[in-house]
């Protein structure tokens, strides 16, 4: 597994396979890897040559107050997972902005609403820093996780809007035994609040079987949080049913042969050890799970 400290070394390594026509597909990550993250490793393997997943904890998605300072680190471990999963190239670049970085990338559509209220400069953060990864790299594809749904919409937005040629693909939410959906933030929880953690899943997922044999959204998204906030959550930011496409948000009933053009998804903040609390988010469709 080669490692790439700067974008001359990058370029110099993907210069060589394209040469030789081997097809590349990329993962950005931020590090502090699990194996929700390598489950996109074994995704871009059948679709390409040569894998090159970038490591960087982009400053420009972070606001005001969030965890940037202590995002978790470990660049050690993060390079033995890579290497036993298959990866060929690393980039983990010490800075990507100059100091004179002027230009802004303001997603619509797809990135309005939902994680937008509540973190406003999330999507152009992403936008940014993804747009000059895939303008460094120029993979075939790109491999996102819907875990992350609303940012695997925006950045298949952006790619189509901006013709990007590099094909989207996502990859199916991984999650531990419990249901938790793995996270790098998983790591702030001590076993007392993990369990509270893990209780999210399943009451998203009883609320969209029951929105599925046709009940009615308010009084079910409001039962839901109502039990969020009785197992321990102290902040439900949204809990929502979106169409899967545009992610417009859904408050009438829903009939059948559309149930699998929508989609749940939550944010709510959950206690961590330290007595701070994790945003976790969410999401799974009505039927058809993935
Ligand atoms: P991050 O390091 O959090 O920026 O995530 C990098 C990529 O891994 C994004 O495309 C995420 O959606 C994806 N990812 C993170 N957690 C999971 C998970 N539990 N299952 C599938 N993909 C994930």
């Amino acid at each position: 597994m080669k490692i790439a400290k700067s974008r001359k070394q990058l370029k110099k390594q993907i210069g060589k396979w394209k040469k030789k026509g081997k097809k590349t597909a990329f993962i950005p990550t931020m590090g502090a890897l699990h194996a929700g993250h390598l489950s996109l490793i074994d995704i871009a393997r059948k679709k390409a040559d040569k894998i090159i997943v970038s490591i960087y904890v982009n400053e420009k998605q972070f606001g005001e107050g969030e965890d940037f300072a202590i995002y978790p680190r470990d660049e050690k471990q993060d390079l033995d997972k890579l290497k036993a999963a298959g990866c060929d190239l690393v980039f983990m670049p010490k800075k990507l902005y100059n100091k004179n970085h002027a230009t802004k990338i303001i997603p619509q559509g797809a990135a309005l609403g939902l994680e937008s209220d509540f973190r406003p400069d999330f999507f152009a953060g992403v936008a940014l820093i993804v747009t000059k990864l895939f303008n460094i790299i120029k993979p075939d594809i790109a491999v996102f996780g819907k875990k992350d749904y609303q940012q695997y919409l925006t950045i298949k937005q952006i790619v189509r809007d901006l013709d990007m040629d590099i094909k989207i693909i996502g990859a199916p939410i991984m999650r531990e035994n419990t249901g938790l959906a793995m996270s790098s933030r998983n790591r702030y929880f001590d076993d007392n609040t993990r369990n509270t953690a893990e209780k999210l899943n399943h009451i998203m997922f009883e609320a969209a079987k029951k929105i599925a044999l046709g009940g009615d959204i308010k009084s079910i998204t409001d039962n839901a949080i109502n039990k969020l906030v009785k197992a321990g959550f102290t902040q439900i930011d949204y809990f929502a049913i979106a169409d899967s496409n545009s992610l417009e948000i859904i408050n009438s009933h829903i009939s059948k042969d559309k149930l699998n053009s929508c989609r749940l998804l939550v944010a709510a903040h959950c206690p961590a050890s330290n007595g701070s609390s994790v945003r976790l988010i969410d999401n799974c469709a009505l039927v058809d799970n993935d």
